[in-house]
């Protein structure tokens, strides 16, 4: 065994500093903790260390989203443990708000208000949902233990980008004090090429890449992403689908939906 490492909350903002973020970014994070290592404070210290990294004037945001498409999601209480033990952590935390949307975001910084607010549920990750929202601000993306696999922003460019497929699915939300459903087409698959964005801002020249704890770091413009996507995706929309019929049934409903 090496000698353990027990990183804490201030090696972790360094660590963020040194891989390129700065005071006042607007900063998405999609994490794996357990990629970072023992942190002293546990996942409590590396969201401080996010919200050190960016400072008063930047703003965090993590996904925060349901997987229960047939429960009403309440933000005060629908936990997101499907996606890690810091996004479940962040929401919860003094000050965080988090958009009532079982397709939500929480946020906590200067922009914290204009990033949660309302969204369409039938349309999870457009121009106008948190992460199109981080775009606009010129916001980035950073990917900590995790690949782009995890990273929403490439919805956004597939959705700029004018892929033509729609996976159905539905959610629950309130309307008029009752739970109703709302079906809807989203632009989904099995997401495993999603890793090709890695290489495609790699070769640009447009992802910086360093360490986080023990993790592997990614860092990137949210612009870079939807720019580079929508140029990649121009000769063939349906890039990121495995091919039909090779056993990715995530896959073969998004190709059923094109015809
Ligand atoms: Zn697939």
């Amino acid at each position: 065994m090496a000698d353990s490492v027990v990183y804490d909350r201030y090696i972790l903002a360094r660590h963020l500093r040194e891989l390129g973020v700065e005071p006042g970014d607007v900063l998405v994070v999609h994490s794996s903790f357990r990629a970072v290592g023992p942190v002293e404070g546990g996942p409590t210290a590396l969201i401080l260390a996010l919200m050190d990294a960016v400072g008063p004037e930047g703003t965090l945001v993590m996904p925060s989203m349901t997987d229960r498409d047939d429960e009403l999601f309440d933000p005060k209480r629908t936990p997101c443990r499907h996606l890690g033990i810091v996004p479940d952590t962040f929401w919860r935390m003094p000050g965080v708000l988090r958009s009532d949307s079982p397709h939500s975001f929480a946020a906590y910084g200067p922009h914290a208000a204009r990033i949660t607010a309302p969204h369409r549920p039938d349309f999870p990750h457009g121009p106008d949902s948190p992460v199109g929202r981080v775009c606009d601000l010129d916001g980035k993306v950073l990917l900590l233990g995790v690949d782009h696999t995890e990273n929403t922003t490439v919805h956004l460019a597939e959705a700029l980008a004018g892929v033509p497929y729609r996976v159905p699915k539905y959610c629950t939300v309130l309307r008029d004090g009752l739970p109703v459903r709302v079906d809807f087409g989203e632009i989904d698959h099995c997401c495993r090429n999603f890793a090709l964005v890695g290489e495609w801002l790699n070769r640009r020249g447009l992802e910086r890449r360093g360490e986080v704890g023990s993790a592997r770091a990614r860092l990137v413009r949210a612009r870079d992403v939807v720019a580079t996507v929508v140029e990649e995706l121009r000769d063939d929309p349906l890039r990121f689908l495995c091919p039909r019929g090779a056993g990715c049934s995530s896959c073969d409903e998004a190709w059923a939906s094109v015809g």
